[in-house]
């Protein structure tokens, strides 16, 4: 017997005209929805009358539920995966019924459709061209050290930085990554995307901080902040440089077994100078 397909079924994040053709025709004819919660889901379904039964897929049952899930699949019947708002397998319940439905060599789909990230990035006014999306961040309950790993590697990022928030931890959220960033950064935050009250803020991180002391965070957030800037990490480098002599910098290098033309080469580089200045002030033909 053939076995059936998989379909990844992106539904609106508020705006239930989001909803393609494609997602309520496949949700229509499937012969179950797979749902990460049936009482929300059912709004969905009775709004554009849809009949298909549904079987509750979360992350709490997903293991068990998804081994079910493939037998029924590899038995024939068509299975939709549906969350309770945006694309499935992203900040959501999922990853474990694909890999399980690909193992068992099981045909898959991926509907597109909204996501929350893809929605507030295009919204943000900051560089779209490279971007890191790190989701939720752990919280200090769930998993203090990670939190705290992950914050210190987003210093660095240069690329544009993606979280999604809950209002009860945003301002936390917004304090420590003002904490680990050492510096202010520009921020769009957005807010009931797609949704009547849909607001997204331009500012920065310090401004942030300051209206959420005065006011209760509401909705869920998406935060997108300017990664760290090349120009600045290269003036670091540079300083970095400047507290060794010339000399001491020439040095540093033959002993890391640099021939002496690519030790020039490369102080060049750390101290931002041309090479023939660099040999200039080592042969002493310059005041240093
Ligand atoms: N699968 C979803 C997606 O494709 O974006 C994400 C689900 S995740 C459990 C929920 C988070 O997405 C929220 O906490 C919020 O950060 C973000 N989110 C979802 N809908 C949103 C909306 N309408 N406006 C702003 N953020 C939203």
């Amino acid at each position: 017997m053939e076995s059936g397909t998989l379909s990844l079924c992106a539904t609106p994040i508020g705006n239930l005209e989001d909803i393609s053709f494609r997602v309520l025709r496949t949700l229509k004819e499937a012969d179950c929805i797979a749902a990460e919660d049936t009482r929300n889901s059912i709004k969905l379904l009775n709004h554009f009358e849809i009949k298909t039964p549904m079987t509750a897929y979360h992350e709490f049952n997903k293991v068990e539920k998804a081994r079910e899930l493939v037998s029924r699949l590899l038995k024939g019947e068509n299975i939709a995966l549906i969350t309770d708002a945006g694309t499935p397998c992203i900040s959501d319940p999922g990853e474990e019924l694909v890999r399980q439905a690909i193992d068992a060599g099981i045909r898959v789909e991926s509907l597109p459709g909204p996501a929350a990230f893809v929605t507030a990035l295009t919204l943000s006014a900051l560089s779209t061209r490279r971007f890191v999306f790190e989701a939720f961040l752990p919280t200090e309950k769930s998993n203090k050290k990670e939190r705290k790993a992950i914050l210190e590697s987003l210093q660095k990022e240069e690329r544009t930085i993606i979280l999604y928030e809950a209002p009860h931890h945003l301002k936390k959220t917004l304090e420590d990554l003002r904490e680990a960033f050492l510096e202010n950064r520009a921020l769009s935050l957005a807010r009931e995307l797609t949704k009547k009250h849909e607001e997204v803020l331009y500012f920065s991180l310090d401004e942030a901080i300051q209206k959420y002391r005065e006011e209760e965070p509401r909705g869920e957030y998406v935060l997108i902040l300017s990664g760290a800037s090349r120009e600045k990490k290269k003036e670091e480098a540079q300083a970095k440089w400047e507290e060794f002599s010339i000399e001491e910098h020439f040095e540093h290098y033959l002993n890391e077994g640099y021939s002496e033309k690519d030790a020039l080469k490369q102080m060049a580089k750390d101290r931002g100078m041309r090479k023939r200045d660099v040999y200039k002030i080592i042969k002493g033909d310059v005041k240093k």
